[in-house]
């Protein structure tokens, strides 16, 4: 699992529906310690005894911040594996110590998983290339966020370098995605304020369209929103 930005109760719900039980997992890999990423860590963790694996270099910080279980945490710094699953990272572009995203292989299939970063993270190509499932940040509508009641010092946070990936930056993206044979992409991580699932689908479609790909046929296209109740734009 990647990340645990809910509650454990709000997560253990989700296992309920899935019909698929938290005990059976094997570790919760954290991309970074934002609150909408690790709300539910230590509660979900402690009561499962699930490792938690963080990147060295955020592995301090984790701890401080979401006082979970020193124990049950596994620093890497380089490709690691968990059973059969192959686990790359990619450092992001984020505002904190060190933000990642991942790729989890099991020698068949490829998924991939990047939100948090403000501009394309280096080596990202590369990174995603050939996998079967993308999970790719569009976070904002620029126009929506720029017109909207955020405080001038958070929309300039968003829009940085550091922040998030706005739906015209996605959809660059996933305008070249069938040529790196990316099979199926779902955008996340929006902004329940400052963007649509509408309005992200159509720009991310249109790219395609104008790069000469076919929605449905060269490559799949979704949006994924969870509505958890949090206000976040972390
Ligand atoms: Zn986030
Ligand atoms: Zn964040």
């Amino acid at each position: 699992m990647v990340d645990c930005g809910v509650t454990c109760s709000a997560l253990e719900r989700e296992f309920r529906t899935a019909q698929q039980f938290p005990k059976l997992l094997d570790g919760i890999l954290v991309t970074h310690e934002h609150s909408d990423h690790i709300a539910g860590l230590t509660a979900f963790s402690n009561k499962y005894n699930i490792p938690i694996y963080a990147h060295k270099a955020a592995a301090e910080s984790l701890i401080s911040r979401s006082k979970c279980n020193p124990n049950l945490v596994r620093e890497y710094d380089g490709v690691f594996y968990i059973k059969n699953l192959e686990i790359n990272y990619l450092e992001c572009s984020h505002d904190v110590c060190c933000c990642v995203g991942y790729s989890i292989c099991d020698g068949k299939r490829k998924f991939s998983q990047i939100t948090d970063t403000g501009v394309e993270p280096k080596g990202f190509r590369e990174f995603v290339q050939k996998s079967d499932l993308l999970i790719l940040e569009s976070n904002h509508d620029e126009q929506m966020l720029r017109c909207g009641k955020y405080a001038v010092r958070l929309k300039d946070r968003i829009l940085s370098s550091l922040g998030h990936l706005s739906n015209k930056q996605a959809s660059e993206i996933v305008a070249y995605l069938p040529e790196i044979e990316v099979k199926k992409v779902w955008l996340g991580h929006l902004s329940e304020n400052n963007n649509t699932a509408e309005l992200a689908f159509c720009e991310a479609l249109n790219a395609l369209k104008s790069a000469g790909a076919v929605e449905g046929e060269d490559i799949d296209l979704e949006v994924v929103a969870y509505n958890c109740g949090r206000k976040s734009n972390l």
